[in-house]
């Protein structure tokens, strides 16, 4: 069957070009089968895949830095017949992950350094990102904790959770808790719904939200009894990580309008991905289809200066002119806050296209998203608050 790798895009197909599809009677839509038979050696991804010699000398030096491990349904998104296809630079380590550049960093936005409690990130006022695990479904070759995840480097995360709950218990100015790791749903229901009802039991905690890539992993794992779990402990929020449009498939959108139905107010963080979603086509596709599976794009972030990461970057000016060509030619929901994680760990900063073009006592002017210019007085009693930029346009209008 030709596959039609456009309209795919578009849609929300659960046919892929891929290898496990034809062979009836596997328990596909066991979450547990499905890690169960996770692709994480070589031998096993040839079976599946030509190979090039990057990609086969990255595998072989992944098991002692970032381990490769690919769900059956996420390999099988992979377009076997295209080199660069953007599913498969996500997951398949390369060589190139040996390249370490002189600012790249092993803890790029400085977490480490942030934890009173190991496992615990304290860095905003009133919020912490608790990681409550090393473990994900399938690992991403740019994970901005990849020092700590999968397990397979020297470093390793150690949650001291009675020590995290105390933590939080004491610390009255914490009102939103992030469970991150690692994926927080790879626990069990029960082990989830334990550290749910212990936060709950902690009055001045408000929020709580999970960030997860398993409903882009492992669809499967969102089943009816976690739904009805997750739903007993709102307001709970979900930030899920998609990159590309072809990650949802008709399987990915299912579950997260399980999600959804739950109550559960649902977000997207997107990596900004050479070769993956550097364009504006791809990237326009990939949040109006996740306006339709009712995820609401929350974050693009331009990659963490993490070791080994400089094939997968992309210039700030280009996620500039991405967010540029989107703002105004499409849906205000479906446009991300483009943000740096500081390196060093100055936390979440948003880059903007330049909008405001001159500000003086007398005006701001401001460009449309079709490059038109158009003036607002200062109203009387505000000049302070108006001055800062430049007193004169460099051109006219
Ligand atoms: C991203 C992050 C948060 C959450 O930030 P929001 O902007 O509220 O989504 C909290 N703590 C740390 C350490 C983070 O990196």
């Amino acid at each position: 069957m030709h596959f039609d790798r456009a309209a795919a895009e578009r849609g929300f197909s659960s046919y892929a070009p891929g290898y496990w599809s034809d062979q009836i009677g596997l328990p596909w839509d066991s979450w547990q089968w499905q890690l169960q038979n996770r692709v994480n050696s070589l031998d096993a991804l040839e079976r599946h895949l030509r190979l090039s010699r990057e990609e086969r000398s990255g595998i072989l030096l992944s098991g002692n830095k970032l381990a490769m491990a690919i769900t059956p349904h996420f390999l099988n998104l992979i377009d076997r017949d295209d080199p660069d296809c953007p599913i498969r630079r996500q997951v398949i380590p390369r060589i190139e992950e040996t390249v370490v550049e002189d600012f790249e960093m092993a803890d790029p936005c400085g977490e480490d350094g942030d934890m009173p409690v190991p496992g615990l990130v304290h860095r905003y006022p009133d919020r912490v990102n608790f990681l409550v695990t090393d473990r994900c479904a399938s690992y991403c070759r740019y994970c901005t904790r990849s020092r700590v995840v999968s397990g397979a480097g020297s470093q390793h995360l150690e949650t001291e959770f009675e020590a995290a709950f105390q933590y939080l218990e004491t610390h009255k100015e914490v009102r939103d808790v992030l469970l991150s790791g690692g994926d927080p749903l790879l626990f069990s229901d029960a082990k989830l719904e334990r550290i749910l009802r212990r936060l709950r039991s902690i009055e001045h905690i408000e929020f709580v939200r999970i960030g997860t890539r398993v409903p882009i992993f492992l669809p499967q794992r969102i089943t009816p009894e976690l739904c009805a779990m997750l739903r007993r402990f709102h307001p709970l929020f979900v930030s899920i990580h998609s990159n590309h449009p072809r990650e949802l498939t008709l399987e990915v959108k299912e579950a997260l309008e399980r999600l959804a139905d739950a109550g559960i107010p649902l977000g997207n963080q997107s990596v900004l991905l050479r070769g993956v979603n550097d364009d504006l086509d791809v990237m326009k596709v990939l949040v109006q289809k996740l306006l339709r599976c009712r995820v609401r794009p929350y974050y693009l972030y331009q990659m963490d200066l993490i070791l080994g990461s400089s094939h997968l970057r992309v210039p700030v000016s280009r996620g500039l002119e991405i967010i540029q060509g989107l703002r105004g030619h499409t849906t205000g929901y479906a446009i991300p806050t483009y943000v740096i994680d500081a390196p060093g760990g100055g936390g979440k900063i948003p880059i903007h296209p330049e909008t405001v073009i001159q500000r003086n006592e007398e005006r701001i002017v401001v460009r449309n998203y079709e490059g038109k210019l158009f003036e607002y007085p200062a109203a009387a009693g505000e000049p302070s608050a108006l001055a800062g930029l430049g007193e004169s346009l460099p051109f006219d209008f």
